[in-house]
């Protein structure tokens, strides 16, 4: 049977990704989103023939408008757009891989309307991993993560036979910076802090691996996905990025999923589970790579992953909180306004003034990202 998805993100490296494994699984488009690159997702349209293009910037979505008038595509703009290719008749499955939390809003429309999430966007469940959660069991869909690590994971829990996980060992690259002082982080420059060891990612997660919030990020995020506490999820920094990570029984019994750096096949998996299909991934061999390094993480030269930490500790808003605060410094950060160190600083910042919320409603969650945005941006203005 041919799957039926729309890509919100078409545009970005895991959007890019998800248009190249179209030609290996059995797949038609009913919709694609951008913020701007109005350029790379026309080129996308004509090639996939989608019933719906969104451009989230309003501007962008006139020009796209013109750009495809000799088509038949439908042309949305804002949120509105975003939720309509979100929620379009013509798709059973969201591939949610806009950055940051504006997915949040289009991937709770997508559930309530009964579509499953293959979820890039961890941003959506480190803000509002609970609703999210409660949301999929309502409407009965599967949330099928990408990001390697938790399809690692879920990788491993198709062997699990229904017995529970006693812990989850996620690992981590590290990123640029691995090995580095607090104080030698002082003087690193945003064009270091983009050139990742093992991956090519947008700005904000390349960024966010530089500062290692990446891995709080996925703790929250395998946190919501595994239904396990904080003190059952390691971090382990791997620098090969060979094991993608590792689950735990209770007996000690460990498993992991290993394979080449690439992301074209988690993002395959997402989209062809149970089943397994050939792929364009390169095959791992043990052999070329030699050996694999394993560390403990150094949470006092990236205080970040002590931030998740209490993010997923106090759970409520405050993820919320953490995340905003993050997109927020790490958006000064790419703008040259904020030094690298500073950024985690910020975070914590914000976290300590947005007050917490135990049960937080949406409106709670956008109020809260709001509020933690704005204490960044009133903290460097200061
Ligand atoms: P990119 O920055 O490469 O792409 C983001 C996409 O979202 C682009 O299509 C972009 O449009 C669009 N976008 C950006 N801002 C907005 C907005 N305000 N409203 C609507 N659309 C917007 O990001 P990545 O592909 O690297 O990451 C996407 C998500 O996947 C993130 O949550 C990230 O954490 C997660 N992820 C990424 C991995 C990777 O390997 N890249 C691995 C695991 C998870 P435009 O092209 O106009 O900027
Ligand atoms: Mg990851």
């Amino acid at each position: 049977m041919k799957k039926r998805i729309s890509i919100l993100g078409a545009t970005g490296s895991i959007g890019t990704q998800t248009v190249d494994i179209l030609s290996s699984i059995n797949a038609e488009v009913a919709a694609l989103t951008t913020n701007r690159n109005i350029k790379l997702l026309e080129e996308q349209a004509r090639a996939l023939k989608p019933k719906l293009c969104v451009a989230f910037d309003e501007a962008a979505a006139k020009e796209l408008k013109i750009a495809l008038a000799d088509t038949d595509i439908e042309v949305q703009a804002g949120m509105q757009g975003l939720i309509a290719a979100a929620t379009h008749t013509d798709c059973d499955t969201i591939v949610t891989a806009v950055v940051g939390m504006v997915g949040l809003l289009p991937t709770l429309a997508a559930i309530e309307a009964g579509k499953d999430i293959a979820l890039a966007n961890k941003e959506t469940l480190v803000c509002a991993g609970q609703l999210v959660m409660n949301a999929a069991a309502k409407h009965s869909v599967k949330i099928l993560p990408v990001d390697s690590e938790h399809s690692a994971i879920f990788q491993c829990v198709q062997a699990a036979q229904g017995n529970a996980l006693d812990r989850i060992i996620l690992t981590a690259s590290g990123g640029p910076f691995f090995g580095k002082t607090a104080e030698e982080l002082k003087q690193v420059t945003r064009k270091q802090a983009l050139q990742h060891p093992n991956w090519s990612m947008g700005a904000k997660i390349t960024t966010d691996s530089a500062t290692m919030m990446n891995k709080g990020l996925e703790l929250i995020e395998a946190m919501w996905l595994y239904g396990l506490s904080e003190d059952k999820i390691d971090i382990v920094v791997h620098r090969e990025s060979i094991i993608h990570s590792l689950i735990e029984f209770t007996d000690g019994a460990v498993l992991a999923q290993l394979g080449m750096p690439d992301m074209r096949l988690p993002i395959q998996y997402a989209l062809t589970y149970p089943a397994r299909v050939p792929s364009k991934v390169p095959r791992l061999s043990l052999a070329e790579i030699g050996k694999m390094t394993f560390f403990a993480p150094d949470d006092v030269a990236f205080p970040a992953l002590r931030l998740a930490r209490r993010a997923a500790q106090q759970r409520g808003n405050v993820g919320a909180v953490m995340n905003g605060a993050n997109e927020a410094a790490v958006g000064l950060f790419l703008q040259d306004a904020l030094p690298f160190w500073q950024i985690p600083e910020l975070v914590a910042h914000a976290m300590d003034e947005v007050p917490m919320q135990e049960n937080p409603t949406l409106d709670d969650i956008l109020e809260s990202d709001r509020a933690a945005r704005a204490a960044v941006n009133h903290w460097k203005m200061r």
